[in-house]
């Protein structure tokens, strides 16, 4: 069973087959797919997943807890499964990869700015948006 699978368990969602499948395909996930890159990896293990059923199946994960939903400014929700330990994104913008990164001193940066304002740090979400160095710029 994979962690996702079990989380479902936890959670009380009823697993059918085309949900597993689903959990699957985001627990070997080692990118940040969207609904259609899920629906490509799923409908190549069980070709009658439909579009529709990846869609209602990741809200349904999402609301459980159980996924994270990113917005990398390319329109597309992109999801992974809710990590263990907290980490940020770097996005590159010419190619969309998108790179996981953990830095001690911006977590403690952040927490102090949260005292600073009178609140204790609960949450937070940091994106970075770059470009490769030395690489060409868009339009160039
Ligand atoms: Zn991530």
């Amino acid at each position: 069973m994979t962690r996702i699978e079990k989380l479902c368990v936890d959670k009380g969602l009823r697993m059918t087959e085309q949900r597993r499948v689903i959990a699957q395909v985001l627990s070997s996930a080692q990118d940040h797919p969207d609904a259609e890159e899920l629906y490509r990896r799923a409908s190549a293990i069980d070709p009658h997943i439909s579009i529709a059923t990846v869609y209602r199946t990741v809200k349904l994960f999402e609301d459980a807890g159980i996924l994270e939903r990113h917005d990398f400014r390319d329109g597309r929700s992109r999801y992974e499964e809710a990590p263990d330990a907290h980490h940020d994104h770097l996005i590159d913008v010419q190619t969309g990869r998108v790179i996981e990164f953990r830095n001690e001193e911006i977590e403690k940066l952040q927490r102090r700015v949260a005292e600073e304002l009178g609140f204790e740090l609960v949450d937070h979400r940091l994106e970075l948006y770059g470009v490769p160095k030395g690489g060409k710029k868009p339009g160039q």
